[in-house]
């Protein structure tokens, strides 16, 4: 089954090792708050994960680290945190039209109360143009939120660019980095690139659900969203998800190590994947950028023309036990236009039969032969009942 599983940006299998080491701790049920011994004990179990996670992304100090319930809390708490601070301020913020909706709805939430919010557009490989955002900063630009890596497309940002742009033009402007795609899939070295928060999740990278964490270079700048009893330095209260901790922890330390070959790995897979799909299935388009350096390795979005990817995905599923998505994942449920594909300018008809295949550490060449096997089988198919579905329209 997890060879037909083409579906990794939208969340991955736990690995082995972290369920081998859950098992191992399902028994470490202390309150990390106690004093006694137990508590000491869990409370160290969750510190070493935080060294854990500190690791995989550069960062300096365990306390730079939050853990949350999941990458959207951690979104939430970065942006609502930093502007909490400005409630009676007439202040203006920057994001792209291409974000998550953990940002974006964040972003229309303020906008709905006064605050202006300038959507950078992309261009055609969904990249942010540098000149878009020196010309949308305004003197009273508080915070530019902009994700590392898109989920739908696998576009990478020019992150650091972007940084150095923006502090030249105020080096007080608060720098958020949705870096859950990223992190784990391609190197993120928070300290090289200087942000001042970054958001990440373990499902993404081979670990549990429910966890999330955020890293903040100075977190005396952020207001707590949820208040409490002064778990986590006093940042987020709520006892906090030991296990989970444990798990994601394990998880950053084996993505840490594994980080240059996973990467090759993923690399030349997908230039199987795309080998592959130029000799078998005629008519279809990349979306996004296959440029190595602005895209992850393990994604892939592809519209196949004169055919709904909707149904591609339900024959996929249904007849071949192969899972992809439509859009974006989180969201697949709600039969709406992409608003990335749409940002990247493409037509309704494009995206209509746009299929994100998403894939990773479990996936193999022979994996990737008979998902095209069974891709070119389905579209095919799709396309010869192409005459007969225009006459009933
Ligand atoms: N940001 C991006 C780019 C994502 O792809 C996702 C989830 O798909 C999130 C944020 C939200 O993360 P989580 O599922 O951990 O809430």
């Amino acid at each position: 089954m997890i060879g037909k599983y083409f579906d990794y940006n939208a969340t991955t299998p736990l690995r082995e090792e972290v369920v081998d080491v859950l098992k191992e701790h399902i028994g470490t049920f202390g309150n990390p708050s106690s004093i006694h011994s137990l508590g000491r004990i869990a409370k160290s179990k969750v510190q070493e994960a935080k060294l854990q996670a500190c690791k995989l992304i550069g960062a300096g100090e365990d306390n730079q680290i939050i853990f949350t319930s999941s990458g959207t809390e951690a979104v939430n708490f970065a942006l609502k945190g930093y502007l909490h601070a400005f409630e009676e301020e007439n202040v203006h913020i920057i994001t792209t039209q291409i974000e998550h909706p953990a940002t974006l709805e964040v972003c229309r939430f303020y906008e709905n109360r006064g605050v202006e919010v300038t959507y950078l557009p992309v261009n055609q490989e969904g990249i942010v143009q540098i000149e878009s955002l020196e010309q949308a900063m305004r003197p009273n630009t508080v915070l530019v939120s902009v994700m590392m890596a898109n989920n739908e497309t696998g576009t990478i940002q020019p992150i650091k660019q972007m940084l150095q742009t923006i502090k030249a033009i105020n080096p007080h402007v608060f720098f958020h980095v949705d870096a859950v795609q990223a992190v784990g899939k391609v190197p993120v070295h928070v300290t090289d690139l200087g942000v001042d928060a970054l958001s990440f999740s373990s499902h993404k990278l081979y670990g549990p659900k429910g966890v999330g964490a955020l890293y903040m270079k100075d977190s005396t700048s952020l207001q707590p969203l949820v208040h409490g009893g002064g778990q986590e330095n006093g940042w987020r209260g709520g006892t906090e998800n030991v296990l989970g901790a444990i798990g994601f922890g394990v998880a950053c330390s084996l993505a840490y190590a594994e980080l240059p070959v996973q990467y090759d790995k993923m690399i030349e897979l997908k230039a199987y994947l795309l080998e592959k799909l130029q000799t078998s299935i005629a008519d279809f388009d990349v979306n996004g950028t296959i440029d190595t350096g602005h895209s992850l390795p393990g994604t892939l979005n592809v519209a196949f023309a004169h055919i709904r990817s909707e149904a591609l995905a339900a024959i996929l599923n249904e007849i071949y036990g192969i899972a992809v998505s439509v859009g974006s994942a989180c969201s697949s449920e709600k039969v709406k236009l992409s608003h990335v594909l749409q940002a990247l300018g493409h037509s309704e008809d494009r995206i209509k039969s746009s299929l994100r295949i998403s894939f990773g550490k479990y996936t193999t060449r022979e994996d990737i032969d008979y998902l095209i096997q069974s891709l070119s089988q389905s579209v095919y198919t799709l396309r010869q009942m192409l005459p007969q579905v225009k006459e009933k329209v």
